[in-house]
């Protein structure tokens, strides 16, 4: 099934402050809580909280600008869903370095992806939601320099060979350069995601904590949720990156740093000066 263009969280006509430039126009404070959404808890913070893991990846304007850039496409620089597959030999080659978003059905994956690419209007982001329909990775190619992969949905019920796909990939892809495990921020970390975060562990692979839908939690619930995870990413991974990525799709909130850590982690953006 192919969502609606202009539906959903990320419809584009719904999307205001999808380019950096519509947000250099909001007031200092409201430009802060959408680029660095977590920075923007600190001050309701206890004294004496380590705020360290908050500024880990905090990127100037010029380095946002030229990640926007790489999310935004024109005939020079495609912008492109490739392929979906089922199983690893039908993956598109390794070619390009790639980043994977996984998660539990309904954390607002495909949203997110959407909203990424909301600067490329041409690209579709397919989701199969149909019960008992196959649940497929989709390869999307940003011109020449880095594919992006939506891996299906887990869930309680997830069937074997889904699971045997996912590790399969998780653990062949040598081009694989980060995975975004995506985590509601409403209702924080599930069974199902410490299963995921168990698996990246044991594969000993790099990846990142996402927060989605924080537009929907209150703040001091969302506060709760990040210390709580901050503290769990601690003293229980070795591969999680210590700092949180908070977005809202609907917002707009941390997508723009998503992009900038995403074009960093590819190797597309080395250098990353500090705002
Ligand atoms: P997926 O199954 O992980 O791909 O999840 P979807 O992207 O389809 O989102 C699941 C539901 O959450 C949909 O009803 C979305 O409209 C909603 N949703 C997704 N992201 C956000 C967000 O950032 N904010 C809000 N308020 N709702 C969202």
């Amino acid at each position: 099934m192919l969502l609606p263009r202009a539906g959903g969280a990320a419809g584009r006509a719904s999307l205001p402050l999808a380019a950096l430039s519509q947000v250099l126009r909001l007031e200092r404070s409201r430009r802060t809580a959408i680029v660095f959404p977590l920075q923007k808890l600190e001050r309701y913070l206890a004294p004496g909280t380590d705020t360290a893991p908050f500024r880990l990846f905090q990127p100037g304007l010029a380095a946002l600008q030229r990640a926007e850039a790489l999310f935004r496409s024109d005939r020079g620089h495609p912008i492109d869903y490739v392929s979906s597959a089922v199983r690893m030999d039908h993956a598109p080659p390794p070619a390009l370095p790639e980043v994977c978003f996984i998660g539990r059905s309904n954390v607002g994956k495909s949203s997110l992806i959407r909203a990424l690419f909301s600067l490329a209007p041409e690209v579709e982001v397919r989701v199969s939601k149909t019960p008992g329909h196959t649940k497929k990775m989709n390869f999307f190619k940003v011109g020449k320099y880095f594919t992006l992969v939506d891996m299906p949905g887990y869930g309680y019920r997830a069937p074997q060979d889904f699971v045997q796909m996912v590790e399969a990939y998780l653990q062949e892809r040598h081009n694989l350069k980060r995975t975004f495990l995506l985590v509601d921020g409403v209702v924080g970390l599930q069974k199902t995601d410490h299963i995921a975060v168990e698996m990246l562990e044991e594969f000993g692979i790099p990846y990142v904590m996402v927060l989605t839908k924080i537009d929907r939690a209150s703040r001091g619930l969302l506060l709760k949720n990040v210390l709580e995870i901050q503290e769990f990413v601690k003293e229980n991974t070795q591969g999680c990156f210590p700092q949180l990525f908070l977005v809202s799709s609907v917002e707009f909130s941390g997508v723009h740093l998503l992009r900038c850590f995403v074009a960093h982690v590819t190797g597309n953006l080395p250098t990353v000066e500090a705002s």
